[in-house]
């Protein structure tokens, strides 16, 4: 049974009952199975904080991953600390039942931690990596709240306390992940950043196109139908009505005696009059001054894993066949390619004209083509989906188990025709290492026509097991 560690720190103290407590130090030589999530003390919650991005720039899986709750006792604390934390407890409703209550609803991260091959030996040193693990983990859409205490203006809560000083920004990050196709984003909005030091505060604001000052003032133009004379608003304002300096007439209806056909600006140092200002923006932060289009505009995302991102959480970052396989071909995730065999053996059964056939392949020794291949993997891999591609055909259903095992369904293909396309495929993947090294990775395939008595997971299982 896991059970809740309160973090024990120099001004804080718990007495409840089914709580254990544990000194900062001591995190990674605890049992981690017995973990249910760290709880902070956020009394004083710079404290509390510190605490939080100890934990999360922790490199052991089993640590950093962990849920984190906090236990509050007032509402000042900023927005976007304070929903850093997988959850908070509020200090006066503290008892053994709110505590047990949150060791089940933590559960699913825990049992996604536990499912890790290496979550108490490994350490994750790379931040990107670190980052998909802790959205997977959680499987929910990473949102950005904004904020002032932050150059940046927007901020990912949950992400926040892994990054050190001396790591690569949260931003670039996510879009490095969003990049190599392990994260989906969703539009949220656009923001301009200072292209010098990348603070989000910009002043925009209009200037003198011959002088550059902003010290400028504008005016509305009148059009008086009557006589066409055209001016300032200024030059009819007397009193509170407009009359027309050139034929002193009075203007009472807009639309009807004039109309506001644009407006004018002056420059109020250099006199300059004119139509269009020229847009400036100014950094709060640095002060350089800069043309919008000379600063940097970024779309601000939510993000979501995606399957293949699910893989590379599990298996690691250099996932990186698999990645160009999603990219090129659509890879389904193990899930939807069961659901999708499940649909394709009905239909078959049904209409009984059909036969669609399940392969399995695995490659050998992929592992090794990394370190052969070195800084040609991804053009190796672009080349190697693109005989994917050629052999497979649109309404093929494929799925990576990981790396280097893939299941296809080809449909309607008998497994005469899918044993010639697993050759051309054989044949291909020959050719294209004999032309770039000398190097020939072992595939095994094996066939299996899909109707009603074949089970897909003894299959795969059977598969798996007995090819090696
Ligand atoms: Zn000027
Ligand atoms: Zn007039
Ligand atoms: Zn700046």
């Amino acid at each position: 049974m896991r059970q809740p560690y309160y973090i024990q720190s120099a001004n804080s103290e718990i007495s409840c009952a089914g709580i254990q407590t544990i000194a900062q130090d001591e995190l990674q030589n605890i049992n981690s199975d017995d973990v249910a999530y760290w709880l902070i003390d956020m009394r004083i919650w710079t404290e509390g904080w510190e605490q939080l991005c100890k934990i999360r720039r922790n490199l052991a899986p089993a640590v950093y991953l962990k849920p984190v709750l906090f236990l509050i006792d007032s509402d000042t604390i900023p927005q976007e600390i304070v929903t850093a934390s997988d959850g908070n407890i509020h200090r006066s409703s503290c008892d053994e039942r709110i505590l047990e209550d949150w060791v089940s609803r933590v559960e699913p991260i825990n049992q996604w931690i536990e499912h890790l091959p290496n979550a108490k030996v490994g350490s994750d040193a790379n931040i990107a990596f670190k980052v998909l693990r802790i959205i997977t983990s959680r499987n929910v859409e990473l949102e950005p709240i904004t904020t002032i205490r932050r150059h940046s203006g927007y901020v990912y809560p949950l992400l926040e306390p892994m990054f050190g000083k001396r790591d690569t920004g949260v931003l670039e990050t996510l879009a490095f992940l969003e990049s190599q196709h392990l994260l989906n984003g969703r539009f949220i909005s656009s923001a301009h950043f200072c292209s010098h030091c990348g603070s989000a505060f910009l002043n925009f604001k209009e200037s003198c196109p011959q002088c550059s000052s902003d010290d400028i003032r504008s005016d509305e133009l009148i059009h008086h139908f009557k006589c066409a004379y055209t001016a300032e608003m200024a030059d009819f304002r007397t009193g509170d009505r407009l009359v027309c300096p050139k034929c002193e007439r009075e203007l009472k209806h807009i639309g009807v005696d004039y109309d506001k056909p644009s407006i004018v600006y002056h420059c109020n140092q250099c006199s300059h009059t004119f139509q269009d200002p020229k847009i400036m923006t100014a950094c709060y932060n640095c002060g350089r001054t800069a043309e919008p289009e000379h600063q940097e505009a970024r779309s601000i995302l939510a993000y979501t894993v995606s399957a293949i991102g699910q893989n590379a959480a599990d298996y690691g970052l250099d996932a990186l066949f698999t990645n160009i396989l999603d990219h090129e071909l659509h890879l389904f995730s193990e899930h939807a390619f069961r659901d999708f065999y499940r649909i394709e053996m009905s239909r078959i059964e049904r209409y009984k004209r059909s036969t669609s056939s399940l392969v399995m392949i695995r490659f050998h020794d992929l592992d090794k083509l990394y370190i052969k291949l070195a800084g040609k993997a991804r053009e190796v891999f672009y080349e190697l989906s693109t005989i994917f591609k050629t052999v497979l055909r649109q309404s093929d259903v494929i799925t990576a188990k990981n790396e280097t095992i893939f299941f296809v369904i080809m449909t309607e293909t008998s497994a005469k025709h899918a044993e010639r396309a697993a050759e051309r495929l054989q044949e291909g993947v020959s050719a294209l290492f004999e032309n770039n090294l000398d190097f020939k990775p072992a595939m095994s395939v094996r066939i299996r026509e899909i109707h009603p008595k074949l089970d897909i997971d003894a299959a795969l299982e059977d598969f798996l097991e007995n090819d090696n």
